[in-house]
Parts: C-alpha cells; sequence; structure tokens
C-alpha cells in the first residue's frame, strides 16, 4: 500500500513536471529527493533501495551525460532512422526547406505564447499607401466595366492597360530605386482585394507581374546587371513579364516538366558563345498571350561537360524575350469567362546566352528552391486578397439585398434559413480579412511563411467559394441572371481558377500544409532529418542525440498537458484578451497540445507512409488551419481595440474553429489503423468527452444581424472594397436602397398595424401608402420617403434582360 502511494506520488511528478516542461536536470533533482524521502520515512528493505538507487543512478547518468547516452542509445537508434527513413528527392528537400516557420512553429509546440502573437506590429498602411488606395486604384476601378471586359472587349479596355502600365501597377514589390512602388505586403495585398472586388479579369493582371514571377525573382536572384535593365522597365511597364512553369506532363507535379535546356555553342549576335539551346512547351501562363519577357523553368542537361563534370545540372530558371527566333507565344485559353491573358507557349531550339539565367551561372540548377522560396511569401498574398475582397463584397452586397428584397412581405434576411448562410458570409468575412492582414503583415515584418501562405491560399479560396455559394443561394435569380448589374455571376465562375492555381487545393491541403508543416514547423523533426542525412558521423550522433532526446522530452510533455488541459478545461492556462475572448486563447492552447501531441504520435507510428495517408494528414491539416486562423481571429479583434459590436462574428469563428478542431481529431483518431492507440489517444485528448458545439443559432442570428443595416461594424467588416456612390451602379445601387430601406421599417409597421386594425384594406404597398396618406395614418414627408424607398427596392431586384437577337451579334 506504502509502496503504492510513493508510486502514485512519482507518477504524478512525473506528470507535472512533463506539463511544466521542466529541463531534465530539474527532473533527476527531483526525483532522487522523493527516493530519499521514501528511504527515509518508509525504511524499505536494503534490496528494495538497492535497486531503486541503482535505477535512479542508470536513469540519471543515462539523461544527464549526453557521451553516455549517445553510446548507449543515440547511436543506434540514429542507425535505425537510416535504414527505415525514407529517401527525400531534391525537389522534396528543396521544398520542405524553403521559407521560414512563424506563428506555425508556436502552434505546433502545443505551447503557443499569445503575448508573441499579441505583440506583433498591428499591420498598417503608410500614407504613400493609403493616398494609392484612394487615388489611382480608385480611378483603376472607375474605368473597369467588368461585363464589357468579359462579355464584350474579352480583355481590359486599351486605357485600363496603359493605366496599369503608367501608374506603376505592375512594379508594386519593385523598390522605389529601381523606380518602382516599393509598398508593402499589405498595401500589395490590398490593391489587389479592392480592384477584385470590381474585376477578376483587372485583379489577376495586375497580381500575376507582382507574385512569382520575373521581378520577384530577379529582386531576390538577379544579378546587378539584370536588376538594372530588367526592374526599371518591368516598373514603368515597358515590359510584360509572365512566368512559365506548366506545361502538359507537368501540373501539380511541375518538378516532373520534360522542358529541356542543353548547354552547347551556338551564334548569338553575330558571335559563337557558350549558351543553351532550349525545347519546352508551356500551358496556362497568365499573361503569356501579351507578354514580352518570358520567365521560363527548365532542365538544364551538360552533356558535354562545357560548364563542370555534371550532366545533370537540374532545374534552372532564365529570362527570354518572347520575341526571339524559335518561340510561338500569342494564343489564349478561356480560362471561365475571365479574360485575363492567359495561353500555351512552345520554344523550339531556342538558343540563348548564359547570362540570361536568373543570377547568372551560380544560379544554375537552383530554379526549384528559387520558386519554392518566392513561392512561399507569394501564395499569402494574392490568393487571399482576391478571395477576402470577393467575401467582404458579398457580405456587404447580399447582405443588404437580404434586408431590401421581400418575400411573404417580409425581407428575406429575416427567414431563419436565410439567416444562416448571411452568418456564414458575415463570419467568413471577418476572419478571412483577419488571416488576410495577419499574414501580409507577417511578411512585412520579414517572414518567409512557406507553411503559413499554404494555409491561407487554401482555406481562404476554399471560404470563398462556401461564402459565394451562399450569396448565391440567397440572391436567388438576382445572382444567375447575368448582365451588367450581376456581381457575383463572374465571381461565382472564376472560382476553380483560385482552388487550381498557386499549389492546387486538394494537393495543398492533403500533401503540403501538414506534410511539409510537420517537418518544417516541428521543433525537433527537421534537425533529425538533417542529422539522419549528415555524413559527418560525430556532428550527425551529437545533433540527433539533441533533436531526438529534445522531440521525446517534447511528446511527453505534450501527452501531459493535453491529458491535464482536457481535465482542466485549459482553466488554468495563463492567456491574453478580454474577459470575453481569454476563454478561446485557453481552449486553442489546449487543442495546440493535443494537435502537437498526435502528430507526434502519428509520425512515430505511421513513419513515412503517412505522407500517402492523405486522409489522415488533410485532417491534421485542417486541425493546424483551423489553430491560425482563430489566432488571427482573436488578433484582429484585440489589434482593433475589441470593438463590442464586433464579437458576435469573434465568437462566431472561434466557436466554428474549435468545433471543427474537435471533429477533425477525433475523425483522426476514428480512422486510424492503429487501434488501441487510436483510444488512448482520444481519451488523452477528450478524457470529459468532446463539449464543443458549433456556433448557436441566436449566435448566428447576431452576425447576420450586422450585415443586414448600416452600422460602424459593417463598414469596418467591408472596408477597402471598391464602392461607387453612383446609383447606375449596382453597389451604389444597393447600398443607396439599404440606406433608404432600413428607415421606413417603423412606417412599414404603422402600415400593417392600420391593416390589423381595419383602418385600411390590404393590397400592393404602393395601394397601402395610397389608403395611409388618405386616412391620415403618414404625412406627406413620410409617404414620400416611403415611395422613395419602395422605388430604390425596386431599382434593386431587377435584372438584366438582352434583345432576342444579341447572342447572334457579330
Ligand atoms: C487560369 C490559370 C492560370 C495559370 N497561370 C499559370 C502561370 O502563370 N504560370 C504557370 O506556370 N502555371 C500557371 N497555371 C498552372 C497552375 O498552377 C496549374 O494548373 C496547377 O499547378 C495544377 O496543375 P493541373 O491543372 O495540370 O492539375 P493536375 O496537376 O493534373 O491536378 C489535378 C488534381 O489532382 C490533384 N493532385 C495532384 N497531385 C496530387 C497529390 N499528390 N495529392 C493529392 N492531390 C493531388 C490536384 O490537387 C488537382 O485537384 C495556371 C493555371 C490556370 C488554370
Amino acid at each position: 500500500m506504502e509502496i503504492a502511494a510513493w508510486l502514485l506520488l512519482i507518477l504524478a511528478l512525473i506528470w507535472t513536471l512533463s506539463c511544466l516542461r521542466t529541463p531534465i536536470i530539474v527532473w533527476t533533482t527531483i526525483l532522487g529527493l522523493v527516493i530519499a524521502g521514501w528511504h527515509y520515512y518508509s525504511l524499505p528493505s536494503v534490496a528494495g533501495a538497492a535497486l531503486a538507487w541503482s535505477l535512479f543512478a542508470l536513469l540519471a547518468l543515462v539523461l544527464n551525460l549526453p557521451l553516455l547516452r549517445r553510446q548507449l542509445i543515440s547511436k543506434r537508434v540514429l542507425r535505425s532512422f537510416r535504414r527505415i527513413m525514407p529517401r527525400m528527392s531534391q525537389t522534396e528537400r528543396e521544398a520542405l526547406e524553403a521559407g521560414t516557420v512563424w506563428w506555425d512553429g508556436e502552434l505546433f509546440s502545443g505551447r503557443p505564447d499569445w503575448r508573441r502573437l499579441l505583440q506583433t506590429p498591428i499591420p498598417a498602411l503608410s500614407p504613400d499607401e493609403q493616398a494609392f488606395l484612394y487615388g489611382p486604384v480608385e480611378t483603376l476601378c472607375r474605368m473597369l466595366n467588368d461585363w464589357q471586359i468579359t462579355e464584350e472587349l474579352h480583355d481590359l479596355p486599351a486605357e485600363a492597360w496603359q493605366f496599369i502600365k503608367d501608374e506603376g501597377f505592375f512594379g508594386m514589390i519593385i523598390p522605389q530605386e529601381y523606380g518602382g512602388l516599393g509598398f508593402s505586403a499589405l498595401a500589395h495585398s490590398s490593391v489587389v482585394m479592392k480592384i477584385a472586388t470590381r474585376s477578376t479579369t483587372a485583379a489577376v493582371t495586375v497580381m500575376v507581374p507582382n507574385s512569382l514571377g520575373p521581378a520577384e525573382l530577379l529582386l531576390n536572384y538577379g544579378t546587378d546587371e539584370q536588376k538594372n535593365y530588367y526592374l526599371p522597365r518591368l516598373a514603368r511597364g515597358e515590359e510584360v513579364p509572365c512566368f512559365a512553369l506548366t506545361g502538359p506532363e507537368a501540373g501539380s507535379d511541375a518538378g516532373a516538366m520534360p522542358d529541356r535546356g542543353v548547354v552547347c555553342r551556338g551564334q548569338f549576335q553575330g558571335k559563337e558563345i557558350i549558351g543553351i539551346r532550349l525545347n519546352w512547351e508551356k500551358r496556362y501562363i497568365t499573361l503569356g498571350p501579351v507578354a514580352t519577357v518570358l520567365g521560363l523553368a527548365f532542365k538544364l542537361y551538360d552533356p558535354e561537360h562545357l560548364l563542370g563534370n555534371e550532366e545533370a545540372l537540374g532545374i534552372t530558371l532564365a529570362l527570354i524575350p518572347t520575341d526571339m527566333p524559335g518561340i510561338e507565344i500569342g494564343t489564349r485559353h478561356a480560362p471561365l469567362n475571365m479574360v485575363f491573358q492567359n495561353g500555351p507557349n512552345w520554344g523550339r531550339d531556342v538558343f540563348i546566352p548564359l547570362d540570361w539565367i536568373i543570377g547568372g551561372a551560380p544560379r544554375v540548377g537552383q530554379g526549384w528552391r528559387m520558386l519554392m522560396e518566392r513561392l512561399a511569401a507569394g501564395r499569402s498574398i494574392s490568393l487571399p486578397a482576391l478571395s477576402t475582397g470577393a467575401a467582404k463584397m458579398a457580405s456587404r452586397m447580399t447582405g443588404a439585398y437580404a434586408r431590401i428584397r421581400k418575400q411573404f412581405k417580409v425581407p428575406i434576411g429575416k427567414f431563419e434559413g436565410v439567416e444562416e448562410a448571411l452568418s456564414r458570409i458575415a463570419a467568413s468575412a471577418y476572419m478571412m480579412d483577419a488571416a488576410r492582414t495577419m499574414t501580409a503583415g507577417a511578411v512585412d515584418q520579414g517572414a518567409n511563411p512557406a507553411v503559413v501562405s499554404a494555409i491561407v491560399k487554401y482555406q481562404l479560396t476554399e471560404r470563398m467559394r462556401q461564402v459565394i455559394n451562399d450569396a448565391m443561394d440567397v440572391q436567388g435569380g438576382s445572382g444567375i441572371c447575368m448582365g451588367p448589374h450581376n456581381l457575383l455571376g463572374r465571381v461565382y465562375q472564376a472560382i476553380p481558377i483560385s482552388i487550381t492555381v498557386e499549389g492546387a487545393n486538394i494537393l495543398t491541403r492533403s500533401l503540403i500544409i501538414f506534410g511539409q508543416g510537420a517537418v518544417r514547423c516541428h521543433p525537433f523533426v527537421l534537425k533529425e532529418m538533417h542529422a539522419v542525412s549528415d555524413t559527418d558521423e560525430r556532428r550527425a550522433l551529437k545533433d540527433f542525440d539533441r533533436a531526438f532526446f529534445g522531440h521525446i522530452g517534447f511528446t511527453i510533455s505534450n501527452i501531459a498537458r493535453s491529458l491535464w488541459l482536457g481535465l482542466s478545461g485549459a482553466r488554468l492556462v495563463r492567456a491574453p484578451g478580454s474577459p470575453h475572448t481569454r476563454r478561446y486563447f485557453q481552449q486553442l492552447s489546449r487543442f495546440s497540445a493535443a494537435f502537437a501531441m498526435t502528430a507526434d504520435i502519428a509520425m512515430l507510428v505511421l513513419g513515412g507512409s503517412l505522407k500517402r495517408r492523405e486522409k489522415l494528414s488533410g485532417r491534421l491539416a485542417d486541425i493546424l488551419s483551423q489553430l491560425y486562423l482563430a489566432s488571427a481571429v482573436l488578433k484582429r479583434f484585440e489589434d482593433q481595440r475589441c470593438p463590442m459590436e464586433d464579437l458576435p462574428l469573434v465568437h462566431w469563428c472561434c466557436r466554428h474553429a474549435l468545433f471543427l478542431i474537435q471533429e477533425s481529431l477525433a475523425e483522426f483518431y476514428r480512422n486510424l489503423p492503429a487501434r488501441p492507440l487510436a483510444g488512448l489517444l482520444r481519451l488523452l485528448a477528450f478524457p470529459l468527452g468532446r463539449h464543443f458545439r458549433l456556433p448557436s443559432d441566436a449566435l448566428g442570428h447576431e452576425a447576420a444581424t450586422l450585415v443586414l443595416a448600416p452600422s460602424a461594424a459593417r463598414d469596418r467588416l467591408t472596408a477597402g472594397i471598391y464602392l461607387s456612390r453612383d446609383e447606375g451602379e449596382t453597389t451604389g445601387r444597393i447600398d443607396h436602397a439599404l440606406e433608404q430601406v432600413v428607415p421606413v421599417a417603423p412606417l412599414e409597421r404603422k402600415l400593417q398595424d392600420a391593416v390589423r386594425q381595419g383602418r385600411i384594406q390590404p393590397g400592393s404597398e404602393e395601394q397601402l401608402l395610397d389608403q395611409a396618406v388618405d386616412a391620415g395614418i403618414l404625412d406627406a414627408q413620410q409617404t414620400e420617403r416611403y415611395r422613395s424607398a419602395l422605388a430604390a427596392r425596386r431599382a434593386v431586384i431587377q435584372v438584366d434582360d438582352f434583345p432576342a437577337d444579341y447572342w447572334n451579334r457579330e
């Protein structure tokens, strides 16, 4: 009995010390003191005491003397790791090592430091950037008529192209010293977001030269000569760039491209030089048909050993003027009625000098690494901005439409079914903007977050899909009938493009977010992998030992913390935030520990096969994503000084995220092949069961109500989109109608009461108004306001129609 009590005390101590992540030396000292206490108070037999002290001494020596530990344990483990660990291809390794770890690393740690997140500077635009948004961007938006662009011109109007070039839209990321605008990532994102709310075609046209392409690659890897020549020309719009990676045989698996460059001698500008003879076939290339300079990815070979001993030199990037002999370019694809320039191109025996390689000869074979590194930042800006713009526009316009449009004599937004869709739209817009700004802010602070960029690309484009589907349902026929007044139709059509480009979403969720994240963000896995492949034996053993034992301590700690935080509801976790949000910080800490524990055990049990089990790793990706998105929501609320009117959106987003995390964990355990282990993990993560629920109906009502009437919260939610005050334009017309319709609601009630009391007869609203004037229920001014609201509503619910021969036109 006494021994059992002592054992229990030891277990409790181990649990507590694990939760606190105590260093090994402290562990050893405390364990020694407990055994001494047992020895002193319980007077054990000599044999018992000897056994306990010997075990303790062995453990203490092995754990605290690295030299001994390495020889006895780490050496053997390292050997077996080398046998079982799958070999990584060069492209996989470069993708894994690209970019930096940011808040994702904290979420992977099981103990995120919330203060660190809240202390990162509040993302903000400079005065110049704001002036650009209210000046040239506003002007460009006014110049764009998306119906004319997509239906009639099948291109941007010539004056819009010229304006884009003249005002430096193509050079937002190019520093001012080269003549560019030198904008922050947040400004770049804000420009794309605003234009996207006017025309997807224009937004894509502007975003591509500022995304992964020649300018970005030159800035980071170009030679001085290349930078000095190309960057000013790109900034002034004298060159139109495109970047060609994808081909018919190489889509998601772009590293498998068959496009070849062969190092050889050839004639260039009348001289014989060593250069590269290129053959390629690319497709889907945005701006390709009008590009003057083509960034090209190809595999380089040196069969005559003109550059050195190696024959296959690897993926290489070059900048090539598109008027070179042998290049075929200019035909167009038709991507879902979006008319941004996009098409295939081919090169047949195109001979280029070596110094057209981006970064020159020293960058031969480094193309994949360069692309992965730059994708890490670029992916976090363009598509998240475009998606957020769509969600904000839907929140503002569909919310207003739901208040203006009446059926069954009631604004449709008051029906619970519609309200449910509106709450998803509004809360998603809040969350998306929070993630967009937080991520752009991180890039501006110098992060190049590979995993986070995959999270925001995937999650925000998926949320846009959900939001626009919901908005379509709410708007019914007015979303469906295409024409100059339809705001939703073209966005709806374009969604699959955002889903597919910059890493197709299924692949991004199943392979990149967790597959890459587990290795990149985990505090020890990448170190273990480096040690395993290190050929310097002494260094490998030392590094592996440190990482391996760190990893064991980390896993034990997360197991202990998961159970403790599950049992205590994480109530004792130190967390920042207001009384309204503190519990969310605590609960996210709890799930961070459960996630870290689950990810570690999954890697241990499934090893390399976890990579092929995409359904399992996809669920882990979802958990990491929701942890990130909820963090962004909380940071935004704090950054904006906790406006109480936004609380319904904050609550909705956090509860939704916590519920999704819980369900993804539960589904992960349900499908984990090692059944007893799955049961144990479930118990550790949910010792008191699963009690997180979806946002309640009442909360959904509060969230939806925010977009049904003008308010500061609605303006904050939809800030940064293009809005016209012109009632001839759809946004102007809808906002104007909402401003008219909401104030006459009390008059509407007055008329309905009068009908109930029999003072006037039932009829259409116009008939009721006529009777109300005669009966003296409304005065002349009230009647006038009511009539004008009815006219404004009528204008909003109209849809476009066309002459019968419209589709027969030339
Ligand atoms: C409009 C448009 C513009 C584009 N612009 C450019 C450009 O400017 N430059 C450029 O180089 N490229 C561009 N692309 C190419 C784009 O990046 C590719 O389309 C994308 O990489 C996907 O390739 P794919 O379309 O051939 O699809 P596939 O690679 O054939 O993929 C089909 C499906 O399989 C899934 N999948 C593939 N592998 C896996 C896996 N291992 N695990 C799980 N799922 C997987 C994908 O997620 C996808 O759902 C553009 C494409 C489009 C449509």
